[in-house]
């Protein structure tokens, strides 16, 4: 029997019942004793178009039923080697953004200093920034894979500075991140100037726009992101809006012309071999995605991400 934590198997319960865990793996209520801990943030407050992301961590769990513990494609064991468990949501308080970021920068605080690595089911984007505040803290500045359609980086939206528009641009002044190790892949649309993609830019990060990826592999992308990232701590950031509609269509902030699911698996899956400390995936809007598909992939990208942590081991074919 092994020692570690397994999703109950649809041979042993049907995939359709049992618990309603991040795939069906034993709920903790802390991060205690565990290597890595997916975790929820039902939030939608900080969204500036359709919301519904507060719905996004349960919808996740429930789309993740199918997923099975052996990774097919790269041999990952991730279940073989690290103790994981589903340690709930963080109690947000949904009607004051301001205090919410504060009670998550103080969650992660606590879950951190148990030496875990959180992956985080979002939940809207603003999320990432207190995440990032709490990574600081106990890592110090990271290097930054940041998907997404959008950049993140406005100063304000409405007049305020929190906000879905903003984690990226609040980040970087609390000094949470390495500049020169700031990834941001998949940029797109409109904007309201024409150089809103280059205030990253202007700070030493390197933005791949979603027209360099079309009709290509991104595993060159990764390789060179690997080599540039080294050994310094990376937080990964994925929005599932990074996706093309085709693709994720159950978002708030959607844009045409965006990544494939397999481009997706490729970034998630080039993350391996880095020295990994945190992940989310955010955006998922279970009122726009009636098929569930769109959070069946932010569920598998989840997994993924756990494949793709330090010291999983991987079977050889
Ligand atoms: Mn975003
Ligand atoms: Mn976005």
């Amino acid at each position: 029997m092994s020692t570690y934590n397994q999703p109950l198997g649809g041979n042993d319960m049907p995939r359709f019942g049992g618990p309603a865990t991040m795939m069906r793996l034993p709920a903790q209520d802390t991060a205690e004793g565990l290597d890595a801990c997916f975790v929820g943030i039902p939030m939608d407050i900080g969204t500036s178009n359709r919301s519904g992301t507060r719905l996004g961590p349960r919808q996740i769990r429930d789309e993740s039923r199918m997923l099975r513990p052996y990774n097919m494609a790269t041999g990952a064991a991730p279940f073989d080697c690290l103790q994981v468990a589903d340690i709930g949501d963080v109690p947000i308080n949904t009607f004051d953004l301001k205090k919410s970021v504060q009670i998550i920068e103080q969650h992660y605080t606590d879950l951190l200093s148990h030496g875990t690595i959180p992956l985080t089911l979002g939940g809207d984007h603003t999320l990432t920034w207190p995440i990032l505040r709490a990574v600081k803290d106990r890592h110090g500045p990271v290097a930054l894979i940041h998907v997404d359609a959008h950049s993140d980086t406005n100063d304000h939206m409405f007049g305020e500075t929190v906000a879905h528009g903003c984690p990226f641009r609040r980040a970087h002044e609390d000094g949470c991140l390495v500049n020169d190790k700031v990834f941001q892949i998949g940029l797109r649309g409109t904007g309201y100037s024409p150089d809103d993609f280059n205030w990253g830019r202007d700070k030493g990060w390197s933005v791949i726009p979603a027209e360099y990826c079309w009709h290509k592999s991104l595993a060159p992308l990764m390789q060179d992101i690997r080599e540039k990232i080294g050994n310094t701590p990376v937080y990964l950031t994925f929005d599932i809006d990074s996706l093309d509609p085709a693709f994720a269509p159950g978002t708030g902030t959607v844009e045409m012309g965006g990544l494939s699911t397999w481009q997706a698996l490729e970034i998630v899956r080039g993350c391996a071999g880095l020295n990994l400390v945190g992940g989310d995936l955010v955006e998922v809007s279970p009122p726009y995605d009636p098929s569930g598909n769109t959070a069946m992939i932010g569920a598998t990208l989840l997994y993924e991400m756990l494949c793709a942590l330090p010291g999983v081991t991987r079977n050889e074919r």
